[in-house]
């Protein structure tokens, strides 16, 4: 069958692995840069182009960066009108990229997570930090990835100034109880199709409570309890996410869900687990096409 790649980095480690086992499983696979993608989103007949030709295929699976939701969402929408099979919807996509939105959602189906509060008025910072239970607490820029925005603050006052600076630059931020006992480690479970098929614990560096690869942490292969994967699995359930990374923290009261991610990367959970994910990947969309399922219909 035809599987497009969306991904702006054919030569990334994740893009590469998929076309490999693509291949390796006699499928035609393309990379297609959806940021190079034009639509005619008024023509009867929707389709996707580039370069000046139609993008043919049986399914895609999305990876879209961080700071191309907007348009990489709408080319997978876009997809979905044509009734071409997507291995995450743009709707679940879109719903798992702001984080607000995300934990709210995990949260009212009663999934684990640290203590969150926001506010929007510099006024009311007193408050929030009072409603997740004091310093030391966490804050984090809504729109950050890779642990860059995330920031502890040991004291209320320094937690005060912090709030109050993100603030003045306008930026959007979410302030969360500070999970000491994970002891600058998570884990992440790569769930595929409703199964867990790999995880990894990752420890951030000396002295660093983010435990983010970007940020210097070290992955090791890890055995997740009971309750953890089955948090994986309804987390990425809840976001309407068939391919995802859910990362939670170990607290004395079991998972924590800090974030799933819909494009989570292969390289990492690869080199500590030695599954081969990517093949559980290319499975996964095989099986789907295979038993003549189409895209989701666009809800809006
Ligand atoms: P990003 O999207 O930038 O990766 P995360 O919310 O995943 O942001 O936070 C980055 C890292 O910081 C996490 O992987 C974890 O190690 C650490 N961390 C985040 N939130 C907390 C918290 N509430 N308590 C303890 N550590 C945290
Ligand atoms: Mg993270």
């Amino acid at each position: 069958m035809r599987i497009a790649i969306l991904s702006r980095y054919p030569g990334s480690y994740s893009t590469r692995r998929m076309v490999e086992v693509a291949k390796r499983r006699d499928h035609e696979v393309e990379v297609v840069d959806y940021s190079r993608c034009t639509m005619n989103i008024t023509s009867r007949r929707p389709e996707v182009r580039l370069s000046g030709r139609t993008v043919e295929t049986d399914a895609v699976i999305p990876r879209i960066g961080a700071s191309q939701t907007f348009y990489g969402t709408a080319v997978v929408r876009q997809f979905e009108a044509m009734d071409v099979f997507t291995a995450n919807p743009s709707q679940a996509i879109a719903r798992s990229r702001d984080k607000l939105r995300a934990l709210q959602l995990l949260a009212a189906r009663g999934i684990g997570m640290p203590v969150t509060s926001i506010a929007r008025n510099p006024e009311d910072i007193a408050e929030v930090i009072e409603q997740v239970g004091g310093a030391p607490l966490v804050i984090k820029l809504l729109e950050g990835t890779q642990g860059i925005g995330v920031v502890l603050a040991e004291t209320h006052k320094a937690a005060e100034s912090v709030i109050a600076a993100f603030r003045q630059l306008d930026a959007n931020i979410l302030v969360q109880e500070f999970i000491k006992e994970a002891g600058g480690a998570d884990v992440r479970a790569f769930v595929v199709d409703g199964k867990v098929v790999a995880s990894m614990l990752r420890q951030g560096p000396e002295g660093e409570f983010r435990s983010n690869l970007h940020r210097g942490g070290s992955a090791v292969q890890a055995k997740l309890t009971p309750e953890e994967r089955s948090t994986a699995v309804r987390s990425a359930k809840i976001l309407g996410l068939r391919v995802a990374g859910v990362d939670m923290l170990r607290s004395n009261h079991g998972p924590l869900v800090m974030e799933v991610n819909s494009s989570p990367g292969l390289q990492g959970i690869e080199t500590a687990s030695g599954v081969d994910v990517a093949e559980r990947i290319i499975r996964f969309v095989e099986e789907q096409v295979l038993q003549g399922r189409k895209s989701d219909r666009i809800e809006g």
